[in-house]
């Protein structure tokens, strides 16, 4: 099934934005801000919280960045009064990091800063190894001035529990999630259990060390193994929370976790970028095709 996914996801790439637009759809909040709110306003009136991703990525001069930069303050101005629990999530190539260290730290300063103003929280999403070492410095310097910042480990890296160590402090909020880029055996898990059973430890030492996890997976399996753990040791809720993308078919599982008392976090990705965005996603990870078609025919 594997070949026929990357078949279709490398057909994708030439197909006009319309043929693309039904495997971006489900899963991107629309392209401007006020599409974007409307969602959120939804998703917190029913009891969940949320983090909002302007799409794109890998920016290639300091005034694209730039303009994103705006566009997250922008954002921040724009969430500040709603009335419920909402972060927003961006990635470091999105704001220059393929132009320089210094553009990108100035651009996310600006927006740490503008977080701070309105009190929002803010998550550096996690990109591909080569980026893991910048994040996590990204991470580190930003932190320093605002404990409203967290960010992501990858349970598919096998360095990902050192990186937890050696970040960990009672004001790291720390998204794991199973990671989505194509990395070698040299340095990523590849079989599934492998991954899954390091998810797990990521996430218990965590716990039972000072951060605060934030479980993201649509995997049942994972869920349910982390919720039963969490019940017998008596986790304290505001020391964890789950996190689904938007879009994502999950049954009543969101709603089981919320009526536990439990926080639930739906990413929410928006933007114009949407079709580049999706066909490097489709590519990266053919499997993706697999889902929309599966959950389309679930429907
Ligand atoms: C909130 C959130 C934030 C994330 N942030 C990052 C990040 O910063 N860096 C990073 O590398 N990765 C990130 N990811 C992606 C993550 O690494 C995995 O690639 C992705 O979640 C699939 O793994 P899974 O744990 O859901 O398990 P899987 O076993 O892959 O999926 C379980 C089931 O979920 C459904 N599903 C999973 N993903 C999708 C999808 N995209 N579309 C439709 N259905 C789907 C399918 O039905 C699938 O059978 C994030 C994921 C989430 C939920």
């Amino acid at each position: 099934m594997d070949w026929f996914n990357t078949m279709l996801a490398s057909m994708l790439t030439y197909c006009p934005r319309w043929m693309t637009r039904p495997f971006a759809q489900p899963y991107v909040a629309g392209e401007t801000i006020e599409d974007v709110l409307g969602t959120i306003e939804d998703i917190i009136n029913q009891g969940f919280s949320a983090t909002i991703d302007i799409l794109g990525e890998h920016v290639q001069t300091a005034e694209e960045s730039q303009t994103v930069r705006d566009k997250y303050c922008r954002l921040y101005e724009a969430i500040e009064n709603i009335n419920g629990d909402c972060t927003i999530s961006l990635k470091l190539t999105h704001l220059g990091l393929d132009v320089s260290e210094n553009l990108v730290l100035e651009n996310l300063s600006a927006i740490v800063q503008k977080a701070r103003e309105v009190s929002r929280g803010i998550t550096i999403d996690m990109e591909d190894s080569e980026l893991t070492d910048i994040t996590l410095n990204m991470y580190k310097k930003t932190v320093a001035g605002f404990n409203q910042t967290g960010t992501v480990l990858q349970a598919y890296l096998f360095r990902s529990l050192d990186d937890l160590k050696a970040i960990d402090s009672p004001q790291l909020k720390l998204r794991i999630c199973k990671g989505i880029y194509r990395e070698s055996s040299e340095i990523a898990f590849q079989n599934k259990d492998e991954i899954r059973n390091n998810f797990i430890t990521l996430v218990q030492t965590l716990l039972k060390g000072q951060g605060t996890a934030q479980i993201a997976t649509h995997d049942p399996i994972l869920m349910d193994s982390l919720e039963t753990w969490i019940e017998e040791n008596q986790i304290s809720p505001d020391r964890f929370e789950f996190q689904v993308l938007y879009g994502v078919p999950m049954g009543n599982k969101l709603e089981k976790l919320r009526d536990k008392g439990w926080t639930v976090r739906i990413y929410v990705p928006f933007g114009e970028q949407w079709f580049d965005y999706s066909v490097r996603r489709l590519k990266e990870n053919p499997q993706i095709i697999g889902y929309v078609l599966g959950n389309f025919l679930k429907n």
